[in-house]
């Protein structure tokens, strides 16, 4: 960050790494110290997740880009779950998916999607992994239910099981408390902010799909088009690969700026088939909880492939949509 130009800042958290390393989000800073308008890449919030959006960071830091313009910031959040990112987990050092966790109040922590009780069971299957059927139980729920209702009712965050599958937890998780306190701290001036929160494992191999948590046709998705173009698609299991859920980390972004006028893109890579993405978390969810830690590379595989090919994609596509963001700070 300091070669490029920028400032570093370090945000710790009390968890460790496995090695007993302190861990820390750390922030790169890029432009003016009270901007007006900021762009945010953010990396990590789901753990393993993380290679691909640091990895386009890296490469962000590589290219050498002219300063920001006049009043403007670009900031780079790596890593915003680290604990995620040493132990390869998707999860925090709670268990907490940080994705479902960003809630505007403590009383919200409730409740489970509709369908979930179906599929509680098959999710978090109790004792060690092992073969227990995984394919034909999938199978029968996909039969009975449709794959959208299934995939909204299991991905849609749930805050009944604390060890299960996609728990949004009990209240706001450190890392990101320490985001919102640093955004209030450091953003407060900031009128127009636009971020980009990179993620894998959903959609098709080596694409990516930029996902809003608004509706087609209203103003608010209309103006993240005009900055995206077309590839635009709305958070629901019937419109895209993705889902519903509440307490997205963008939603940080909006409770602690709320004057500004923020737009949160998601940016999703597709890995491998939904059903096997599924199968390796329930694997290592359970391993984790119940059996003797196997399973600890299940998710590097599924979520971060060992495959050029795909590493590329990543880097070009992620290139290509942190220059539509900054052509849209270079606009004003
Ligand atoms: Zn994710």
């Amino acid at each position: 960050v300091s070669r490029a130009g920028g400032q570093l800042t370090v945000l710790p958290i009390a968890a460790k790494a496995p090695g007993g390393q302190d861990l820390s989000i750390d922030v790169g800073w890029f432009g003016a110290a009270n901007p007006t308008r900021a762009l945010v890449h953010v990396s990590g919030v789901h753990g393993v997740e993380g290679f691909a959006g640091a990895a386009i960071q890296l490469q962000w830091l590589d290219d050498a880009l002219p300063a920001p313009p006049e009043a403007c910031a670009v900031i780079l959040l790596h890593v915003v779950n680290p604990y995620g990112m040493a132990w390869l987990r998707r999860v925090n050092e709670h268990n907490v998916d940080l994705n479902r966790n960003c809630l505007p109040s403590p009383g919200r922590y409730t409740g489970a999607p509709e369908g979930y009780e179906a599929v509680r069971d098959f999710l978090n299957a109790p004792g060690r992994s092992g073969f227990d059927w995984f394919a034909i139980k999938a199978v029968r729920l996909i039969w009975r239910f449709g794959l959208p209702t299934l995939h909204q009712a299991i991905a849609g965050g749930q805050y009944v099981d604390p060890t299960g599958l996609f728990f949004g937890g009990t209240s706001l998780e450190e890392g990101p408390r320490r985001v919102r306190d640093w955004v209030r701290q450091r953003l407060g001036a900031v009128t127009h902010l636009i971020g980009i929160d990179v993620h894998t494992g959903l959609g098709r191999y080596g694409t990516d799909a930029l996902l809003v948590d608004e509706v087609p046709g209203t103003p608010a998705f209309e103006a993240v088009r005009t900055i995206f173009g077309k590839s635009l698609a709305q958070l629901d299991p019937h419109r895209s690969a993705a889902y519903r859920a509440t307490g997205l980390f963008g939603a940080l972004f909006h409770e602690a700026l709320p004057h500004a006028d923020v737009q949160f893109v998601v940016q999703e890579f597709g890995t491998y088939h939904a059903l096997r993405v599924l199968r390796a978390l329930r694997s290592e969810n359970r391993s984790f909880h119940h059996g003797d830690g196997a399973a600890k590379s299940t998710l590097l595989k599924v979520f971060v492939p060992r495959d050029d090919r795909w590493r590329r994609a990543v880097l070009g596509r992620g290139r290509a949509t942190i220059g539509e963001a900054w052509q849209w700070l270079n606009s004003r």
